[in-house]
């Protein structure tokens, strides 16, 4: 892979901003470089642009190192900017599973790059020779979601290394829900795959979905690439601090999974034997894709009662489908009594 090929032009020859942090790192008894009002205490200072302390937190976990870690607000600013730094709107184009999560393409298209969907089979699996045959010269990125959103299972692990071992532009996975599934992470296989960027996210799992914070993991030539074009104080210190402090409920964190993957069997089970139900995807995430006899029906009847699932009856492959987070274990016996009170 060359990279420079790959890359916006414009993104390759700028000069990134360089902040008054930036230009001097280390320890001083008087600050006067930035601007700030020194009479407040606590959040005057700006935070550090690239949350040294934090990575070196989250690379412990992950065992990756820091140089291989972006910090961004939320998943969606490494999916924006991926989007950014490689393609050039109008002529470059992005090739994505479908169906998937949906700001791949809202950010395709925000940016004007187009954005080539190739639907899953009727297992909601991929073809990696489909993706492969939709690329063309122009084609700078594959987006690709394991376990995938809405249809809840990981994507074939072969068919994704086919796309890996083919594909001569960058190959995104998102794992937002890898700490539900079977089967192990990507981020073993950074340091095989220069052209792979694994995207995770503190929404899901570690039940922050309010503080906004994505990781995105790549070569350190990649990560370089997005933090010259963030904003430059992309996370802001409350998340910073707060986050590494969470970080230390490693064991709360699994204990929370481990009774999300009961409740998840508790409503498989449940959802089953219900007459109207006539699937139940299999799910590695902490949600169940469920076919039913009348989708728009069952959720107005749902809502009405005070229990709100995603109807994705409107989406690819998903026509008469419900998707259902799993909640805890007192909601997820109110929907299955809602349901039988029907
Ligand atoms: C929920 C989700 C995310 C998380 O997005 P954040 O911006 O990090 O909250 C990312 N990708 C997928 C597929 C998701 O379902």
């Amino acid at each position: 892979m060359n990279l420079q090929q790959l890359v916006r032009k414009n993104v390759w020859n700028m000069k990134p901003y360089s902040s008054a942090r930036d230009e001097f790192k280390g320890e001083a008894s008087v600050y006067l470089d930035a601007n700030e009002n020194p009479l407040n205490d606590r959040y005057n200072r700006y935070p550090d642009p690239l949350q040294w302390a934090l990575k070196g937190k989250i690379a412990e976990i992950k065992g990756v190192a820091p140089e291989y870690i972006f910090l961004g607000n939320g998943s969606d600013e490494p999916i924006d900017l991926v989007i950014r730094v490689f393609c050039e709107p109008r002529i470059d184009n992005i090739v994505a599973i479908d169906p998937t999560y949906g700001m791949y393409q809202v950010c395709a298209e925000v940016n004007d790059v187009e954005y080539r969907k190739v639907l899953l089979n009727e297992n909601f699996d991929l073809d990696a020779q489909a993706l492969l045959d939709r690329a063309d010269e122009d084609t700078k990125i594959i987006f690709l979601c394991s376990p995938n959103n809405p249809t809840g299972n990981l994507l074939n692990r072969t068919e994704v290394v086919k796309v890996l071992d083919s594909f001569e532009g960058i190959v995104v996975i998102d794992e937002a829900y890898i700490d539900f599934a079977s089967e192990v992470t990507w981020l073993n296989e950074l340091s095989n795959y220069p052209n792979l960027v694994v995207l995770q996210t503190f929404s899901k799992a570690w039940g922050l979905a309010a503080v906004r914070l994505g990781m995105a993991f790549a070569s350190p030539e990649i990560i370089k690439l997005f933090n010259k074009v963030k904003y430059p104080y992309n996370v802001n210190i409350l998340t910073q601090n707060f986050v590494n402090e969470e970080l230390d409920k490693a064991a709360l964190r699994k204990e929370w999974v481990d009774t999300l993957l009961k409740g998840r069997d508790y409503l498989n089970a449940e959802l089953a034997k219900l007459p109207f139900v006539e699937k139940i995807y299999p799910t590695d995430a902490n949600f169940i894709l469920a076919k039913v006899d009348d989708a728009n029906g069952l959720y107005k009847k749902l809502a009405d009662r005070g229990v709100i699932v995603r109807n994705r009856n409107s989406v690819s492959l998903c026509a008469g489908c419900l998707r259902i987070t799993v909640g805890t274990d007192e909601e997820n016996k109110i929907l299955i009594d809602t349901l039988l009170g029907l």
